[in-house]
């Protein structure tokens, strides 16, 4: 558990609670536990460390004051006015108790858009550094109330692994109403065991996440949390599952407290951690043996070296590059638009001044803008 809070405590760190951390059963704040959870927020910023909150919670709050069916989760129409109505009392509350400590809170929320988009990425990178530097705790959600279903993170623990690339954050704490991960479901497997450490997030990982959520309240799970882990380790931040269901959780983490620790991979720069970390894509490039090959030895994507392409996507989104057995071998940001990049595929450089009607450009993705997976 060192990386986050130990005596070689990341410098800047982003705490996610979860919804059943903060809202018990009947839809109220869990004001005396999040009292102890702050008090550790300021214990650790007056002893240096630099804090992002990633508080859910909007929709379990705004539910109960609008009485609404299912946690405000029977609809997208629902959780978005259960959001709009649970955030506000939300951001009171982490701006009240953060303030008994002198601390000053600050709000964002974003869309999963906000941080797909390289410009608005690097706008709200930006934000979030001027807030820390200002030595305000930014507390962020997801901006549920406006995001569709197809724009929506609709959980927070990827948002977290996200805002912590954002955030120039060397680590995460994932506050959960679990203590882990574990080999097979505790629950159903008294043999399962927690596993404390991860050090590469492989196929047999991901099958121990199953799916779904224990409480019911939140949208996470522990699918969720290895997705999360997988965009953290990529951008080079350390993510720790740890349960909130004890007062003074980062305190009882840092005496040595439990969880599973996935550890970064230290390699991968930052802007080639946001391509790999990006959730949505538009379209797929098709490329055979040679041409991965040439991309492993560190070339950039010729039109030539393309068998085929699908989706409609614009210059600029990010596209997998598929190998012949199926498997996305990279990532990268296109050059061309769709219907060009079809028009180009499997030429010849010199052949393609003459079909584009303009000078071509260098690759259909560049290596700089490329990231191996
Ligand atoms: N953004 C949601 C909320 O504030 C929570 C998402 C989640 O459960 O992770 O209620």
């Amino acid at each position: 558990m060192v990386p986050a809070l130990g005596r070689d405590a990341a410098q800047r760190l982003v705490v996610k609670v979860g919804s059943a951390l903060l809202v018990d059963a009947a839809g109220n704040v869990r004001r005396a536990w999040l009292e102890t959870l702050v008090a550790d927020i300021a214990a650790r910023m007056a002893s240096g460390q630099q804090i992002a909150i990633v508080s859910s919670g909007a929709i379990a709050l705004g539910a109960r004051r609008l009485k609404l069916s299912k946690g405000g989760r029977a609809s997208l129409e629902d959780a978005q006015a259960a959001a709009a109505t649970g955030q506000i009392a939300l951001s009171q509350c982490w701006a009240e108790l953060l303030g008994a400590h002198g601390l000053t809170a600050a709000q964002m929320l974003v869309t999963l858009d906000d941080l797909e988009d390289r410009r608005r990425y690097l706008n709200a990178s930006a934000t979030l550094q001027r807030l820390i530097g200002l030595g305000v705790v930014p507390v962020i959600n997801e901006n549920d109330s406006v995001a569709t279903a197809e724009i929506r993170f609709g959980d927070n623990d990827r948002l977290a692994a996200r805002i912590a690339q954002a955030a120039g954050a060397q680590a995460v704490v994932l506050l959960s109403d679990v203590d882990g991960l574990y080999t097979s479901d505790p629950a159903r497997n008294a043999k399962a065991e927690r596993i404390d450490r991860v050090a590469r997030i492989d196929p047999a990982i991901v099958a121990m996440a199953g799916g779904g959520t224990s409480s019911g309240m939140g949208s996470g799970g522990m699918a969720s949390k290895i997705e999360a882990a997988q965009i953290a380790s990529s951008a080079g931040v350390d993510l720790m599952i740890v349960s909130g269901l004890h007062d003074h959780p980062l305190e009882r983490l840092a005496r040595g407290g439990c969880g599973t620790l996935f550890v970064a991979d230290g390699a991968t720069r930052a802007k080639k951690a946001w391509l790999a970390g990006r959730l949505t894509v538009k379209g797929s490039v098709y490329v055979d043996a040679g041409a991965v090959k040439a991309l492993k030895g560190g070339a950039s994507l010729l039109p030539a070296g393309a068998k085929s392409i699908d989706g409609k996507f614009a210059r600029g989104d990010v596209l997998p590059i598929v190998g012949p057995d199926g498997i996305a071998i990279a990532r990268g940001l296109s050059e061309y638009d769709s219907a060009d990049a079809v028009r180009i595929a499997g030429k010849r450089s010199d052949a393609l001044s003459a079909i584009l009607g303009y000078a071509p450009r260098a690759a259909l993705i560049h290596r700089d803008h490329m990231v191996m997976l």
